[in-house]
């Protein structure tokens, strides 16, 4: 029977269990035997109790759990060749030879560099005499499939990742909170959410909430973009509007790439408009709780998506990521998906804003 392991990487995102869940009882539906990876690749380079197999039962009710049941975690170990032949040497031993990963951009290239080096790591270890022919003769090819895991929705060719809504609608709640009490004092409140390089959550959460103002990595202010934030807030204050919220995404900055950060808003707003301002920085509310309805959804179709295209790829197939577009599930070259993601983030670094928006929305070759 073909053994499947799956494991999530890198930052946790709230919809990851029911990704877990689907890959195991689909793994399972399909006739295969389900393991599952503890604490990432900490949990492929070690071995032993943090590769285990999974039944039906071991996922009854994760559908509606936060975080990840089985660990997450950052390895450097992982990073260099020694990590990996380790983690290959695990899976032999566990006879897996197809992993399921859901995680960032960072763990999905891991994921392939391992899969690409693959038969290399094993004719290693069989002359390093870690290992037997025999034992790695029927699993000379390593199938992945990737799951992006993310509540940043940072990852280029798919709509929405897996966790980006969850987190959406945390801030939201978050935000209708803080709208009460600034309400009643006639309070300005600056609000610092997540997304690293990613502004979507920021401005997804501007557009949910009639924000004031938002402050986004991908598309820097003017210079005089104090003067512009104070004359459209003193014209919302001049309509009778009692409270004022900005949004300041975490990577944030202006054109010249200095960080624009909450406590300098709430100081432009104190000082110019003298409004008593406060800062939220959301922080890890923003990644904890349940997920909504649409990452349970997503991540159960994904999951299904994935163990299919593990069970239907060849050797020549490049890695998939399983993507969604247009309300769609489909699948697509996941190195193509990582390498535009990356080339976006550096369009940011070398003040390239509008390149960066070009490649996040490029459509992919079929
Ligand atoms: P997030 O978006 O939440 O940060 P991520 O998957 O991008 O998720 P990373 O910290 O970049 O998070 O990667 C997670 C893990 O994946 C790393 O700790 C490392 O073990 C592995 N990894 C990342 N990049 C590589 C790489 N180039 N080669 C091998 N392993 C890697």
């Amino acid at each position: 029977k073909k053994r499947i392991g799956v494991m999530t990487s890198g930052g946790d995102a709230p919809g990851m269990n029911a990704a877990v869940r689907a890959v195991v009882r689909m793994t399972i539906a399909r006739g295969c035997e389900s393991y599952a990876i503890y604490e990432g690749y900490t949990g492929l380079v070690k071995g032993g109790n943090f590769i285990r197999k999974m039944s039906w039962e071991d996922v009854r009710g994760w559908l509606s759990e936060g975080g990840t049941l089985i660990g997450t975690a950052r390895c450097k170990e992982f990073r260099e060749r020694p990590g990996r032949l380790a983690g290959a040497k695990n899976l032999i031993l566990n006879g897996i030879d197809a992993l399921i990963i859901c995680g960032g951009d960072g763990s999905l290239t891991g994921a392939d560099i391992f899969r690409r080096e693959w038969p290399n790591l094993l004719e290693e270890l069989v002359k390093t005499g870690e290992l037997q022919r025999e034992q790695i003769e029927p699993y000379m090819h390593l199938n992945i499939a990737g799951l992006v895991g993310s509540i940043d929705n940072d990852m280029t060719g798919t709509d929405a990742t897996i966790g980006c809504y969850s987190s959406l609608t945390r801030i939201c709640q978050a935000v209708d909170y803080i709208d009460a009490t600034a309400y009643s004092h006639s309070r300005a409140f600056v609000v610092e959410v997540m997304g690293r390089h990613c502004g979507w959550l920021a401005l997804m959460a501007g557009v949910s909430t009639g924000a004031d103002f938002v402050f986004l990595p991908e598309k820097p202010p003017a210079s005089d973009w104090e003067d512009d934030m104070c004359a459209i807030i003193s014209k919302h204050r001049g309509m009778g509007k009692r409270k004022t919220i900005v949004i300041v995404a975490e990577g944030a900055t202006d054109a010249d790439l200095n960080p624009i950060t909450a406590s300098y808003v709430k100081d432009v707003l104190s000082g110019k408009l003298h409004l008593d301002t406060r800062i939220t920085t959301l922080g890890h509310v923003q990644r904890g709780g349940t997920a909504c309805a649409y990452d349970r959804m997503l991540a159960t179709l994904q999951g299904v998506e994935a163990v299919d295209a593990i069970l239907e790829a060849t050797p020549e197939t490049p890695s998939p990521v399983i993507v969604v577009n247009e309300n769609k599930i489909s699948r697509k070259p996941l190195m193509e998906a990582v390498e535009q993601t990356q080339a976006g983030a550096a369009c940011i670094a070398r003040k390239d804003f509008e390149g960066a928006m070009k490649l996040r929305d490029r459509e992919f070759e079929e």
